[in-house]
């Protein structure tokens, strides 16, 4: 077998592996760079390596693992696409959603005139994306697929709905590929499924050199609740669409029950949200909740769906929790309330994830007297909150404990998804705590395994 790394290995997107045995030609994820410029430029980067592929394998729905595939189907690269059912339903809402942003990227680029085609064009489109879901193969999870030499199988890892490790055997090394690895304790999701054996395995290492700090999520949530909305304020939670704002109504709908927080309404307004929920409400089978607590936060939550309803919001004058979209304010209908909420000392905000370098969730949480939203100047008065506990991604501990149960050390071990100096710890976590001897790939490194 051989392996080609052909993305995030020097940052935590763009999460492209080929591997190749005898004729066959199989990809592992095929994610989009994200986060500054200067990556974002590598997805329209020529990559000959992709021409011919026999399939493609997804580790799990996120963008940055998935949502260069329309890209493919738009070069006019077709084959299978296989990944769990969860990761099937979950692209099937992301991928039309991130070719909607890229046309109308392409729509404001022909408008202001800056373009590096001209007329601008999207990187792909909605009718691309159409595509890539007709070639959605859900596999069962540890069944068996063949494609041509190699055999795949699926094992689920936490971190959001759906989200696997890939083993690809070929009938003398089984390589496998953690793709995000989810936390060992988390109200959503179960904790990683030990690896049974690997000979090469391929880890992420996001937060490679960081740990999350131990806290009691519902307790914190109620504390701002109850003082924000004791002085008449509303409180605003950035969130992730997928994962992160499923948690936050699971907690939010427990403590409501539990009468911990007073009857103030709790709207989730995101149409991406608001259909990932119904997506993890459907699967809640694989997930740590019950159909109980699924009425129980369709009871407990307001979906705001329409422009008109999300306007009306913005508006609404008296104390609420509103939930909206994109986790690190960097655009979508977050924005819109910040507007009306930010310079208001009796409003909170609440962040909740990780906060990339660049957006205004990160200075907001650093500290920053102001924000410019839609090309102005906002105060920012409200209470600044970070809990960073709520990732999605479990840290250097997290993964030391998954893989220590490991059946027998991997003879290679590559480091990979995460930025040079979390990758090179996580690196140094694995020979000193387990023993195993690892690497950190460069970009379009190739090795023989
Ligand atoms: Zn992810």
């Amino acid at each position: 077998m051989r392996l080609t790394f052909l993305g995030a290995t020097d940052t935590v997107t763009g999460s492209r592996y080929l591997v190749e045995s005898g004729n066959t030609r199989l990809l592992v994820d095929c994610g989009m760079y994200q986060g500054v410029k200067v990556l974002r430029e590598r997805n329209w980067k020529k990559m000959p390596e992709l021409e011919r592929l026999d399939a493609v394998v997804l580790t799990h729905a996120h963008l940055d693992h998935s949502g260069y595939l329309p890209r493919l189907a738009r070069l006019g690269i077709d084959c299978p696409v296989y990944c769990s059912s969860g990761t099937a339903a979950l692209c099937a809402v992301l991928l039309p959603d991130a070719a909607y942003l890229q046309e109308e990227d392409a729509r404001y680029a022909n408008k202001h005139g800056f373009s590096r085609h001209s007329p601008a064009e999207p990187l792909y489109d909605r009718e691309d994306a159409q595509r890539v879901l007709a070639n959605l193969q859900p596999l069962a999870l540890h069944s068996t697929q063949r494609i041509g030499d190699l055999t795949i199988q699926l094992s689920p890892v936490g971190h959001i709905l759906g989200a696997c490790a890939v083993h690809i055997d070929d009938g003398n090394t089984r390589l496998v590929f953690s793709g995000d690895v989810g936390r060992q304790q988390d109200e959503l999701m179960y904790p990683p499924e030990p690896l049974p054996r690997a000979d090469a395995l391929v880890v992420e290492s996001t937060y490679g050199d960081r740990l999350h700090e131990p806290c009691d999520v519902s307790a914190l949530l109620e504390e701002i609740i109850l003082m924000t909305t004791g002085r008449g304020g509303s409180v605003l939670i950035p969130a992730f669409a997928v994962g992160r704002a499923q948690l936050l109504l699971l907690h939010l709908a427990r403590l409501k029950q539990a009468g911990r927080i007073p009857s103030v309404p709790v709207f989730l307004n995101s149409p991406m949200a608001i259909s990932a929920t119904e997506i993890y409400q459907r699967f809640h089978r694989e997930l740590r909740i019950s159909s109980a607590d699924c009425a129980l936060i369709d009871k407990a939550t307001r979906y705001v769906r329409s422009v008109e309803e999300s306007i009306a919001l913005t508006q609404n004058p008296y104390p609420s929790v509103i939930i909206s979209a994109s986790g690190m304010a960097s655009g979508g209908r977050v924005l819109h309330h910040m507007k009306s909420l930010l310079g208001d000392t009796r409003n909170s905000m609440v962040f909740v994830g990780y906060q990339a370098v660049g957006t205004r969730g990160q200075a907001i949480v650093g500290g920053a007297p102001q924000v410019k939203i839609h090309g102005q100047y906002y105060p920012v008065r409200a209470q600044v909150h970070d809990l960073g506990a709520l990732s999605a991604h479990g840290d250097y501990e997290d993964i030391l404990t998954w893989l220590e149960k490991t059946g027998q050390p991997p003879q290679q071990v590559f480091v990979t998804h995460g930025e040079r100096q979390a990758a090179d710890a996580m690196r140094v976590q694995l020979r000193d705590r387990l023993g195993w001897s690892a690497r950190v790939p460069e970009l379009r490194e190739r090795v023989d395994l």
